[in-house]
């Protein structure tokens, strides 16, 4: 029996998600935070495992809408915001319109639930291309606009004006979705001060990038309407009962998680200075809690830092001839730093 003839094609044709684990000392590939919270486990005695988890996640709600001065009218839960990718395009459809290059997932769900993609390159700054993403807008009239700033793998933040004239000029004609899954890291204003502004615009969060990258918690703010529409298409119980749990008790916890995220923020600044003293190697300035860098030799440098236990991004076919690295902890970072000028000195002598 041939099951590939019974696959869709769409799917057929599909490349999945590369999340493979490969065992390291050092894990700075997936930009997770290095610090975790095992106390916010302590709140899983509370849990009642026979009964579903609240389908509305109110408690989770409160929290955010609280830190993000929104009211849970306006929220919507996802199990990470993977899961929240699949519901918009499911709920508006496409064409789906994103940057290249940009966090994959746009891409392959658009492609799972059948829907056309419009990849715009970003022009040689890793900005926006005003210009032509205009153009595809007036011709192709996208459904949906995923725009990651800052943004995974470039670590920039797209200009302000540029990401304003894309959801002016799509008003009443397309979801405009701001996913600020690295904005806790970034110096640069978010996007939500102009939700009362634009109906056409949606801002996705995450927890994962903050600590919580186990749970699988984001969430979408937008217009309450967009979130009345999307939330049909959510499955009941998305988040379970441990992670709703978890969550609120350490979003109780503001303070200590932005005492790591300063942490990052600084550990962030001195790799990037240390990466820029490197012979060869080209950083590119980051917003966020990852940093890509130019090499001579990507795929080589790679597997030498693999061979010392070090595990970090190739982004080969996504950025030829980069790398990406996760701010980790100091020891983590220096670590990291010293088997990359080994390599190099290495390939020198
Ligand atoms: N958006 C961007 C830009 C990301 O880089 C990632 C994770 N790599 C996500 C969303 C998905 O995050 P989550 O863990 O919430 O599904």
């Amino acid at each position: 029996m041939n099951i590939q003839k019974l696959i869709r094609p769409n799917i057929r044709s599909l490349k999945a998600y590369e999340a493979k684990e490969i065992p390291c000392r050092v894990k700075l590939d997936a930009n997770e935070s290095p610090y975790g919270f095992p106390e916010g486990l302590r709140a899983l005695k509370s849990i009642k495992t026979n009964r579903y988890p609240d389908p509305e996640a109110k408690a989770l709600k409160r929290l955010i809408s609280r830190d993000f001065g929104v009211k849970s009218q306006n929220i919507l839960q996802g199990n990470g915001s993977d899961e929240l990718i699949y519901y918009l395009i499911t709920t508006f459809g496409g064409p789906v319109l994103y940057p290249v290059p940009t966090f994959s997932m746009y891409g392959i769900i658009a492609q799972a639930i059948g829907e056309k993609k419009i990849g715009i390159p970003l022009n040689k700054e890793f900005d926006l291309d005003l210009k032509r993403i205009l153009e595809a807008i007036k011709r192709q009239k996208p459904k949906v606009i995923f725009l990651s700033s800052p943004n995974n793998p470039t670590g920039n933040c797209f200009s302000s004006e540029k990401l304003l004239k894309i959801i002016e000029s799509t008003l009443s004609l397309s979801i405009v979705v701001v996913d600020e899954a690295y904005q806790p890291f970034s110096s640069r204003k978010g996007f939500l001060p102009l939700l009362k502004d634009y109906k056409n615009l949606v801002i996705m969060r995450t927890l994962s990038k903050i600590g919580l990258a186990g749970l699988r918690v984001g969430f979408l703010i937008a217009d309450k309407e967009i979130i009345h529409e999307v939330n049909k298409v959510r499955l009941p119980f998305n988040v379970n009962s441990l992670s709703q749990t978890v969550a609120t008790e350490l979003l109780k916890k503001r303070k200590t998680m932005q005492s790591y995220i300063n942490v990052i923020i600084s550990e962030r600044e001195k790799l990037f200075n240390e990466l820029e003293k490197i012979d060869g190697i080209n950083p590119y300035p980051s917003e966020a809690n990852f940093i890509l860098f130019k090499v001579k030799n990507a795929d080589k440098l790679y597997k030498g830092l693999l061979k010392k236990s070090v595990l970090v991004r190739n982004m080969r076919g996504v950025v030829n001839g980069c790398l990406r690295v996760t701010v980790g902890t100091n020891e983590e970072n220096r670590i990291f730093l010293r088997a990359l000028k080994e390599i190099i000195t290495d390939e020198k002598t």
